[in-house]
């Protein structure tokens, strides 16, 4: 079966349960990973990211029910195969590149035009603060993001920084802050469920030696992470 028509299936399936009677489903190609839905009473109608689309069965199968459990009433949250695939190496290995084209505003380069994002992450591994990491990606923004820092993409290992930081004028461990930063999400992992900056988060980032020097520099340039 084609894998369009399994997820059709397998929603029709499992939203006759839920007391759905009419269910589309469909992948799109969204940049990130999520899934869009508008339902009425008994019908509803699904926006799958196509990053699933090699996605077996039984995945399927778990996102859908993680579905109708949640626009049912319940939060039930991902199922644990469908976050185990999702995690698993080989997903970000097939899925990063396709990632990075749909992300237009990134350069898909570690190196700036002053600073090169391995060297930062060089620093921060002699450090012993993290441990390299070859499937994670380094990238600027084409475009200066003069508010927000860096972002981070768990699931694809995509790490971009804003080009701002990549000046003669911003010290290095403010960059290896920011890199840091970023970092943590990826050690942290994929959990849909915390906080992005709980405190498991903010204990681990607060291992940064200059992090309160370094989140100075950020406010002085009306930056944030
Ligand atoms: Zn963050």
């Amino acid at each position: 079966m084609e894998a369009e028509e399994v997820l059709r299936t397998k929603f029709r399936e499992i939203g006759k349960e839920y007391g759905f009677d009419k269910v589309e489903a469909e992948f799109v190609a969204f940049k990130e990973f999520k899934v869009r839905w508008q339902r009425s009473y008994k019908w509803a109608d699904f926006k799958v990211s196509d990053y699933l689309a090699d996605a077996p069965p039984e995945v399927i199968g778990g996102l859908c029910n993680s579905l109708f459990s949640k626009i049912t009433g319940d939060e039930e949250g991902y199922s644990e195969e469908m976050c185990r695939w999702m995690t698993a190496p080989e997903f970000s290995e097939h899925k990063q590149q396709v990632y990075l084209k749909r992300s237009r505003n990134l350069t898909r380069s570690a190196k700036g035009e002053v600073r090169d994002l391995e060297s930062s992450y060089d620093r921060l591994a002699e450090a012993g603060l993290v441990e390299k990491d070859p499937a994670i990606h380094l990238t600027w923004t084409r475009e200066s993001n003069v508010r927000k820092v860096g972002q981070c993409s768990v699931l694809m290992k995509v790490i971009s920084i804003s080009s701002v930081l990549d000046s003669e004028m911003i010290p290095e461990f403010v960059l290896d802050y920011c890199l840091y930063h970023e970092l943590c999400h990826l050690i942290i992992g994929f959990d849909p469920s915390a906080k992005r900056h709980g405190e498991e988060f903010s204990e681990l980032e607060a291992k940064y030696p200059r992090r309160d020097e370094a989140g100075e520099w950020l406010k002085q340039l009306s930056m944030y992470l």
